[in-house]
């Protein structure tokens, strides 16, 4: 996959694309779950892509429960888009994808979220398990405070502050990111206990904000940084979380020119998303591009089969 692929270039292969990645075993009816046992009625440009299911008679096309629903951007657009933040190591900024896929920076903006919304797991299983290493290490980005107006709501510019990120790694596994408002044993703890598995070693700096929470885990080491201890390696390290956050402070600043803290989450999980299925290990660029499109329809979905649904 590349950029000249036609599923970026003509809206009919994109679809297909699309389809081909949400319903590996036949179209599936976002208004009853029923899979397979949907009827091909488009016909005219208008009517492309559309389907009707034939146990509750709804019409939908991959596109309906999605976060491409309802838009007039060429969906050929939106794989573009999703390909262009899925492969990007540090993120691509609003302007970018404004000029590289000749929409406007709003329509460009709004396409971006939209994305981004696919990329936060929205029930994702703990870090961790039984004799694996989790890292957990506290950063500061630079967030522009709320600002109301639509216009204002640029990357770059405007007054920022530093907002605190808590960030949970799982060694050759994924990345959990948390924007707290303070970094305290409670904020901390709460973030430590709800993102991963008690069962894991738990790796943290020294500070003294993990010490009641590393209790509760199968082990708890912390690393000096300040004695230079971080220079002995093997089990006793959090290079896998400075590893992240050295990619996320070259996404914020370099490409984002500092982020928004009203939408710092959304671009939390965009990091997360990319680190989790990096390439270290053994994702490419397109199996990460196709995890986010069976990803961009809402997890509340439930599919059935069709002999359950009658
Ligand atoms: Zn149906």
């Amino acid at each position: 996959m590349d950029l000249t692929n036609p599923i970026f270039q003509h809206e009919d292969k994109a679809r297909e694309h699309l389809e081909a990645t949400r319903w590996p075993h036949g179209p599936i009816c976002p208004h009853c779950g029923v899979v397979d046992e949907a009827t091909y009625v488009g016909g005219k440009a208008a009517r492309k892509g559309v389907y009707q299911c034939n146990a509750c008679r709804d019409q939908f096309s991959v596109t309906v429960g999605t976060v491409f629903e309802s838009s007039k951007v060429p969906l050929n657009k939106w794989l573009l888009a999703t390909y262009l933040m899925s492969s990007s190591k540090k993120g691509i900024s609003a302007h970018q994808l404004h000029r590289t896929l000749g929409v406007t920076y709003k329509t460009a903006w709004f396409m971006a979220h939209r994305i981004r919304e696919a990329m936060n797991p929205t029930d994702p299983a703990p870090l961790g398990c039984k004799g694996k290493v989790v890292e957990a290490d506290e950063t500061y980005v630079g967030a522009k405070e709320h600002n109301k107006h639509a216009s204002k709501r640029k990357e770059g510019g405007g007054p920022w502050n530093k907002a605190a990120v808590v960030t949970l790694v799982e060694r050759q596994g994924r990345a959990r990111s948390v924007h707290v408002a303070n970094v305290t044993s409670k904020t901390l703890g709460r973030v430590v206990r709800t993102t991963a598995s008690r069962a894991s070693h738990l790796m943290t700096d020294g500070a003294k904000q993990y010490r009641d929470v590393g209790r509760e885990f199968a082990s708890h080491a912390s690393v000096d940084h300040t004695a230079g201890e971080y220079v002995r390696l093997g089990f006793h390290h959090s290079n896998t979380v400075e590893n992240y956050f050295s990619i996320l402070k070259r996404g914020v600043i370099g490409t984002f020119h500092h982020v928004s803290e009203q939408y710092l989450a959304r671009y939390l999980a965009e990091f997360d998303f990319r680190y989790s299925l990096r390439s270290g290990l053994g994702v490419d660029d397109e199996q990460r591009t196709d995890e986010l499109l069976r990803n961009v329809a809402g997890k509340r979905l439930t599919y059935r089969r069709a002999d359950k649904a009658a």
